[in-house]
């Protein structure tokens, strides 16, 4: 056999191979796009092959001529790369339109989901269809359930609920959250006032957002304080950094006025966003939260266990309490008595319950024992 023909041979049976390759794709796409059934594209893709095979073979037979069985053979090995291209490429670019119409469907329904919620919260502000789960702060030191912090929940009348920070997140956006913070005040130091009366001498952190941030503000918290006869210290406002930063010179200002009344402020999430050196100088903080994410782990990882230490060594230098939160195991409560962290909370104590539950619970933890926080 002459060189030529090897080479035409050649190239033909490349050629098969590579068109081989275009199969999957080519048949992703008839399956996927087109909808065709499994027979029809049995018999497309075999008359493809044989279309081909028939072709290159009465090709070469027909003539004896060597050189045109080469430009014969190199014209179906070029339209076969073709082919095997542009199955590859069309089925990717399927893909990725597949990808965006679905990212677009997922934003839009977010969206929707979202405009639907943010139309429904007035209502259930009016309606008063929150509750407040609190969760408690355990003393390291004597081991004794300190406070709560008030955790604002929406539950359905169907039995599900929208995710705090989902809600949160949204009401932030409007004025809504004013009247949301002016429930959760109301109805959470009410419920102090009563505890107090019934010698749970707890202290209550209520968790406050950028727009509340106003004179009314202090005038609402100072109104209720009264009403209840609270003792301000007894109280803690909960600030994060994200939302302070955008009037810091504003926030700062009402929050000195809440100093003023004898309110502790607390800088929650700490050392979660840009700034919380800067806040530290600037704010009139009593106390600190670690952010879960780097109590998360830290028994075992080095870079958590020494942010959350050195935060412990700041709060301690510049006269702040600190909480860490998100406490999820006892060798995380253990770490943290020992380095000395006057407050701690998370799930290892207790997660956010209802007033019943709380109240059921502090009856059989009035004094967490040693041997139960270690
Ligand atoms: P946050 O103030 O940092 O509250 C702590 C969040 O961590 C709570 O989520 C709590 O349930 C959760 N948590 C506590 N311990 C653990 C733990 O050991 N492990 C883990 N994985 N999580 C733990 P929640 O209740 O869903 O609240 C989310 C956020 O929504 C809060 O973060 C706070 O920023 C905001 N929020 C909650 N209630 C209110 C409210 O009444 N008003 C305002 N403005 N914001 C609120
Ligand atoms: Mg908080
Ligand atoms: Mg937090």
């Amino acid at each position: 056999m002459s060189m030529i023909k090897t080479i035409s041979i050649t190239l033909t049976i490349v050629g098969i191979v590579l068109l081989a390759q275009a199969l999957k794709p080519a048949y992703i796409i008839c399956k996927r796009e087109l909808n065709w059934g499994w027979g029809s594209l049995v018999i497309l893709i075999s008359l493809f092959i044989l279309g081909y095979l028939i072709l290159a073979t009465a090709l070469y037979q027909s003539t004896n001529a060597d050189v045109f069985d080469l430009v014969v053979a190199s014209i179906l090995f070029g339209g076969s790369i073709f082919v095997a291209l542009v199955m590859k490429f069309s089925l990717r670019s399927i893909n990725q339109i597949r990808d965006i119409t679905r990212q677009e469907h997922h934003h839009a329904l977010l969206n929707e989901r979202n405009r639907e919620l943010l139309a429904r919260l007035p209502s259930a502000v009016a309606e008063q269809e929150f509750e407040l789960h609190y969760q408690p702060l355990m003393a390291t030191q004597n081991n004794t359930i300190e406070g709560v912090e008030c955790l604002i929940r929406w539950p359905h009348t169907d039995g599900s609920a929208t995710a705090t920070s989902d809600f949160i997140k949204l009401a932030e956006q409007t004025d809504v959250i004013v009247e949301i913070t002016r429930w959760v005040i109301r109805t959470s130091l009410q419920q102090l006032g009563q505890w107090h009366l019934s010698g749970h001498k707890l202290t209550l952190q209520i968790n406050i957002s950028t727009r509340d941030l106003a004179v009314e503000l202090v005038n609402y918290v100072e109104q209720h304080i009264q009403k209840n006869r609270i003792n301000p210290s007894y109280l803690t406002l909960e600030i994060t950094e994200n939302l302070v930063i955008s009037n810091q010179v504003n926030a700062s200002k009402i929050l000195q006025q809440l100093r003023e009344l004898g309110i502790g402020i607390s800088l929650d999430d700490f050392g979660t966003g840009y700034s919380s050196m800067t806040l530290l100088n600037q704010l009139p903080l009593s106390q600190i939260k670690i952010d879960r994410s780097f109590v998360h782990g830290m028994e075992h990882n080095k870079k958590h266990m020494a942010i959350v230490k050195s935060t412990l060594d700041l709060g301690k230098t510049m006269g702040l309490e600190v909480v860490a939160e998100g406490v999820e195991n006892a060798q995380q409560a253990q770490l943290l008595k020992e380095m000395d962290c006057p407050l701690i909370q998370g799930y290892y104590l207790a997660k956010p319950m209802s007033v019943t539950k709380l109240e059921q619970w502090l009856q059989h933890n009035k004094h967490i024992t040693t041997a139960a926080a270690n």
